[in-house]
């Protein structure tokens, strides 16, 4: 059977570190005589520059029938005052793609590597040993919410709003996947929130406590998103799964990676459901970090948020767990050797870290 892949790389480095995804898989399919068939297109600002609209029908028939899309990221200050006519999703590729295909779970992995220890801001053994899964809402909440806008008031001044909304089974269906990736890791489930101040929290804290009584074998912590963010900061060891809304899944996925010693280490799965073993879910996958302006053209985007993100995509889409192992492996062993890029205070280019990391999966 041939795995069918839409590859987009988006703006920015996004497409850099795509073209390091895409030799990876290469290199995979030679290596271990896995039939893989590429498909690309343009999505985000390099779609709205083509073709007026940041992710088109055709984008979206074409991610329904391949068994997983790769992402790059998108957007830039270029696109940042574009209005589409639409909904929400219609203003970012992206968002479009994930509600279109309904991929609410985003997985988002931040495991400490011994060997970039000190290149996080931590004391040696505070968190070299961090094993966090955030797992944020990716169809909901304030993202999607409408009516939302930028109005003037009686009185001329501009007032800006959101709607911040979320159905109970919305909630249920995250917290299921949260209380089942908990049961399959250390059994330990925090879910954040401001139930304090705002009612869709309320709601959100509410249905996890109730469907905590299905899972006795979790042990279920409710924070405070703020507190939660203190606690993650002091001791990022005392957590396991974090489960939060799509806003605070987004923040919590960005300061996890602080243990990973850089942004750029940072993968993603946005999965349809958690499969069982022996299963197989489609999936968007995605490294965490955005378009990076500031480095964009550079060669010096790290690519290993891409690559890890590639052994997601073989773990939850192809059913392959030994080749996410081949791969974090080889990811572990360049590391090890020293060969990084700048943001890990190395001097090495997107491209020599990834023919380091192929050299590791050919040996
Ligand atoms: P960003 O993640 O692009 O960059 C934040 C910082 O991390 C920058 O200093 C950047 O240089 C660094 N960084 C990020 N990825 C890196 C990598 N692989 N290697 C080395 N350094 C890396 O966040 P931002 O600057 O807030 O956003 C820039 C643009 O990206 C915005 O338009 C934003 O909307 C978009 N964005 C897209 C996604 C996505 O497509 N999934 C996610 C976040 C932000």
């Amino acid at each position: 059977m041939t795995f069918r892949i839409l590859a987009m790389g988006g703006d920015g480095i996004g497409t850099e570190v795509l073209d390091q995804g895409i030799r990876l898989i290469d290199s995979l399919s030679t290596t271990y005589g896995v039939s893989i068939d590429i498909t690309e297109d343009f999505l985000g600002g390099a779609a709205y520059d083509r073709f007026g609209t940041f992710c088109r029908d055709e984008t979206v028939v074409r991610a329904k029938q391949s068994d997983a899309i790769l992402v790059g990221a998108v957007g830039g200050p270029k696109w940042d005052g574009i209005t589409m006519e639409g909904g929400p999703e219609m203003q970012d590729g992206l968002m479009r793609l994930r509600k279109e295909l309904d991929c609410f779970a985003g997985l988002r992995p931040a495991k400490a590597f011994p060997v970039l220890e000190d290149r996080t801001p931590y004391r040696p053994g505070l968190a070299s040993r961090a094993d966090i899964m955030v797992l944020r809402e990716m169809c909901g909440g304030a993202f999607f919410g409408v009516p939302r806008g930028v109005e003037t008031d009686r009185d001329g001044k501009r007032v800006g709003f959101d709607n911040s909304l979320y159905t109970e089974s919305e909630i249920v269906r995250i917290a299921r996947v949260g209380f089942e990736l908990a049961r399959r890791r250390s059994g330990r489930l925090c879910s954040v929130d401001k139930a304090n101040v705002m009612q869709t929290y309320v709601l959100w804290r509410e249905v996890i406590r109730e469907m905590a009584t299905e899972y006795p074998d979790i042990e279920l912590t409710v924070l405070y998103a703020d507190n939660a963010a203190y606690q993650l900061a002091r001791n990022p060891m005392a957590f396991d799964v974090i489960v939060g809304d799509n806003l605070f899944g987004d923040i919590f996925s960005d300061q996890a990676a602080v243990v990973c010693g850089s942004l750029g280490m940072l993968p993603s799965a946005c999965l349809q459901h958690l499969p069982a073993e022996n299963e197989t879910a489609r999936g968007i996958y995605e490294p965490v970090h955005g378009t990076a302006p500031d480095i964009a053209g550079l060669d010096q985007a790290n690519p290993i948020g891409m690559l890890l993100t590639v052994a997601m995509m073989a773990e939850y889409s192809m059913g392959r767990s030994d080749l996410k192992q081949v791969i974090e492996t080889a990811v572990e062993r360049s590391l090890a050797e020293g060969i990084r890029t700048p943001d890990l205070g190395g001097s090495a280019t997107s491209q020599e870290v990834t023919d380091a990391v192929i050299r590791h999966i050919r040996a």
